[in-house]
Order: C-alpha cells, then sequence, then structure tokens
C-alpha cells in the first residue's frame, strides 16, 4: 500500500481528506517520527503514522452479514469443549467478524455477523427493544388460556417477561408448531417462556430480527445484507 498521507488519514476516520490536509499544514501528523507538512506526502505498509500524538491506523470497512445458523454450532468465537462456531461456516471473509447476540447450539435460524461494533450495540441493548420473531415446535398444544398467560407475562426465576405474541401455527397429535416474538432476549428466553407454560421446545428456528428477514437462506449458508435491510434495521 502507497497512499497519500491526507488519504491515509480519512481512511482511519480522523477526518475527511481536505480536512486531513489542514491538520497535515499544521504539523499535527507525524510520519515515523517525523512531524510532515509537505501535502503530496506518501505513506507505506509500515509507516507509522501519529496524530495529536496518537498512533492511526485504517478502520477496517465494515461488513454485515446474514446467516442461516444449523442445529449444532455455537455462535461464541471460541469453544471450551471444542465444539464447531457459526465463523466455521463464514469462509472467505476477511474483517474479523462476530455474531450479534446468540442463539443457543441447537436453535437455528437468522444470526447477524460482523466487525461494526456501534450497530452491534444498537441492535443488542436492551432500551432498543428490537423485535424477534422464532417458530417454535413444542410439545403438545397449547391452549388459549396457557397463550394468553404468555403474552402476558410470565414469572421466570428472578424476573417477568414483558408483553410477548404466539399464535399457534399447526397442530398435530401430540405437538405444535407456535410463531412467537419477543423484544427481550435473556439467555434461553424463549425455552423458559414455553416451559413455563408446560410446552417445552422441541426445536427452535429465528426467522427474524426487526425488519430483517431470514428469507430463502439455507441452513449452513451466509449472505451480505443489502444496503436497504441495513438502512432499515440501523
Ligand atoms: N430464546 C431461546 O430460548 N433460545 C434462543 O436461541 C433464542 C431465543
Amino acid at each position: 500500500m502507497i497512499m497519500r498521507l491526507q488519504k491515509y488519514m480519512a481512511s482511519c476516520g480522523v477526518a475527511s481528506r481536505r480536512k486531513s490536509e489542514e491538520l497535515i499544514a499544521e504539523g499535527k501528523v507525524r510520519v515515523n517520527g517525523n512531524t510532515v507538512t509537505e501535502l503530496g506526502f506518501k505513506v507505506e505498509d509500515g509507516d507509522i503514522v501519529e496524530y495529536d500524538g496518537k498512533r492511526i491506523v485504517p478502520e477496517e470497512e465494515k461488513v454485515y452479514i446474514v446467516l442461516n445458523k444449523p442445529s449444532g454450532y455455537v455462535t461464541t468465537a471460541d469453544d471450551q469443549f471444542g465444539r464447531k462456531t457459526v465463523l466455521d461456516l463464514v469462509e472467505g471473509v476477511e474483517e474479523r467478524i462476530y455474531p450479534v447476540g446468540r442463539l443457543d447450539y441447537d436453535t437455528t435460524g437468522l444470526l447477524i455477523l460482523t466487525n461494526d461494533g456501534e450497530f452491534t450495540n444498537k441492535m443488542t441493548h436492551p432500551s432498543h427493544r428490537i423485535n424477534k420473531k422464532y417458530i417454535a415446535k413444542v410439545k403438545g398444544i397449547p391452549t388459549e388460556q396457557e397463550m394468553k398467560r404468555f403474552r402476558d407475562g410470565l414469572k421466570i426465576e428472578d424476573y417477568t417477561t414483558a408483553k410477548a405474541r404466539i399464535k399457534l401455527l399447526r397442530q398435530f397429535s401430540d405437538e405444535s408448531l407456535v410463531e412467537i416474538e419477543i423484544r427481550e432476549g435473556r439467555n434461553r428466553q424463549v425455552r423458559k417462556m414455553c416451559e413455563a407454560i408446560n410446552h417445552p421446545v422441541k426445536s427452535l428456528r429465528r426467522t427474524q430480527v426487526g425488519s430483517l428477514r431470514l428469507g430463502d437462506i439455507q441452513e449452513g449458508e451466509w449472505r451480505y445484507m443489502t444496503d436497504s435491510e441495513l438502512e432499515k434495521l440501523a
């Protein structure tokens, strides 16, 4: 890499190229320990560039990935038991991405991965109350009364859940499919809520996060989020 100092500074997020030119002219930038005021100055790999006495490095390009997580993968970067992680599924992406929030080992469906910390905070901070939609196969067939308790809020361990949605989609002889929407995201919350109404989860798939839908991405496959999906989410 060889580039003009002002372009390098812009790529570090210090300021626009134009503004960076001013900062250079003002003598605020050093390269390898020497103050540089010449605007045509070029930097290359290995050069140490400092602005206001602090080293600056180019920001990574931000990437946003939508994955359909299969069962049998953890959503942490490493696993102490050596289990497969969702990062094993995303090959060929150079940026250091990580999952936005968590899905249980057995849960399938929509998982976002990114290297954008601000976006991650926005998506996971409880105050933003982003809606998450799931399809669960549960044991038995929930009654209207049980579903009302689910919707109104349930006492789970030391907290009471916020209002939620649940809709019976299909029923079989000894199990059923329900669609669930929650705005919270506590550990194993959907499983605990279903258990609290005596219909434990047999399988769980996340289909939507905010306005973002899983669509027809196959399990284990991923794609980049589109600009319009990102705009609507963030
Ligand atoms: N709720 C759960 O119980 N598990 C998940 O993986 C996600 C939400």
